[in-house]
């Protein structure tokens, strides 16, 4: 078979499971102004700029991926918006809506969103996905070492100009398990989407450990105190681009992201790339794909770099594993990977 007729009968990328893979999430900078204390390490080796990949580089990693199946881009990081030239990142991608791209995504600590929500609507940016983990400013502080004031003045610039948004919580017992209600109680007074995510053993000091993490039940529990509490009918992930469990709150939509406790892993159809092009094929994936040399030597008029990155992307991929438990449970006695969420982008 010559290579013509090997790159026309290329299939999709699927794992193992049958699960196709729909979603691409590139981290564009591992560097964050924020703090997380579920995320950042407390002495962060930022990547060295020269090592990430160019924008131009990501999107021709970005345009190979949608011609085989990518339907969804996400960017994030580190936090998205301390990368320059990532809105023109954005409107460069509406070009692949012609190949199939249906949507272009972000997810924001949001504390430049100010500045930049009106240009990201204009670059054709779809939605936001932005996280606010309390909304008591002292807590916010301790969370993020930053400010809560500019979070919300960049939530309200997003809704100014129109892009919709999802706020993301991550929970963590003793911590800021008190925000489950007022957290709540925000979401619907301004009308927008929350989504409680179970935390996960990806922080960058791994000091992670089940007693931490604030459980889907938990918060269910919590939110009837105060709310009628209902679940979308067949109690499973949205088959759309969002991964959550749908529950409504007196008839207001609230998500849960529940790795840890009724994982949504059965149907993940996600993939991601680091900003110095380490491809993972799960959050949890003890390994990357290191595809720096093959994305830098992609390019639209290059068939044999791109069907051998086919090749290579086509086989990791088949490998996925089930998802995070049988990682955990294959892994329970091997030291933990160090890869941790500010690098991969959650
Ligand atoms: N800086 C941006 C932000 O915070 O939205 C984008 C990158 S951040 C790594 C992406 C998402 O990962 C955020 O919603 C954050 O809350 C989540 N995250 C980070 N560390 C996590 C952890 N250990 N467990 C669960 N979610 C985590
Ligand atoms: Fe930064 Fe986002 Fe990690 Fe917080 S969760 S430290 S905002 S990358």
């Amino acid at each position: 078979m010559n290579m013509m007729t090997e790159l026309k009968t290329e299939a999709k990328f699927a794992d193992q499971f049958g699960r196709s893979k729909r979603k691409l999430r590139i981290s564009v900078t591992d560097r964050c102004n924020f703090k997380c204390v579920y995320c950042m390490p407390e002495h962060p080796e930022w990547m060295k700029k020269h090592d990430l990949l160019s924008f131009e580089e990501l999107y021709h990693f970005c345009d190979f991926m949608v011609r085989r199946g990518i339907e969804f881009i996400r960017i994030t990081g580190g936090e998205p918006l301390m990368r320059q030239g990532v809105v023109h990142f954005v409107a460069q991608l509406q070009e692949l809506k012609k190949l199939g791209l249906k949507r272009i995504s972000m997810t924001t600590n949001a504390h430049y969103l100010k500045q930049y929500a009106q240009a990201l609507k204009q670059a054709g940016l779809d939605d936001l996905n932005i996280s606010l983990d309390s909304v008591d400013a002292d807590q916010f502080k301790q969370l993020t070492q930053k400010d809560l004031a500019p979070v919300l003045e960049g939530i309200r610039a997003a809704q100014a100009v129109g892009l919709p948004i999802k706020i993301n919580t991550v929970l963590m017992n003793g911590m800021n398990d008190d925000q489950i209600l007022p957290l709540a109680r925000w979401s619907v007074k301004q009308k927008i989407s929350l989504r409680f995510i179970e935390f996960m053993p990806l922080d960058g000091d791994r000091k992670w450990s089940t007693e931490h993490v604030v459980s889907e039940q938990q918060i269910l529990d919590t939110l009837a105190t105060e709310f009628a509490v209902t679940s979308q009918a067949n109690d499973s992930p949205q088959s759309n681009s969002d991964p959550a469990r749908q529950y409504f709150i007196d008839g207001h939509p609230i998500g849960m992201i529940s790795t840890i406790t009724n994982s949504f892993c059965g149907t993940c159809d996600r993939v991601r790339l680091t900003a110095q092009g380490e491809f993972y094929n799960c959050l949890f994936a003890p390994q990357g794909l290191n595809l720096k040399t093959e994305i830098k030597a992609l390019t639209a008029s290059a068939p044999l770099s791109q069907a051998s990155l086919y090749r290579t992307l086509f086989n990791y991929i088949w490998s996925k594993e089930s998802g995070y438990h049988a990682i955990e449970q294959r892994l329970k006695n091997q030291p933990s990977r160090k890869i941790s969420m500010h690098m991969i982008g959650g």
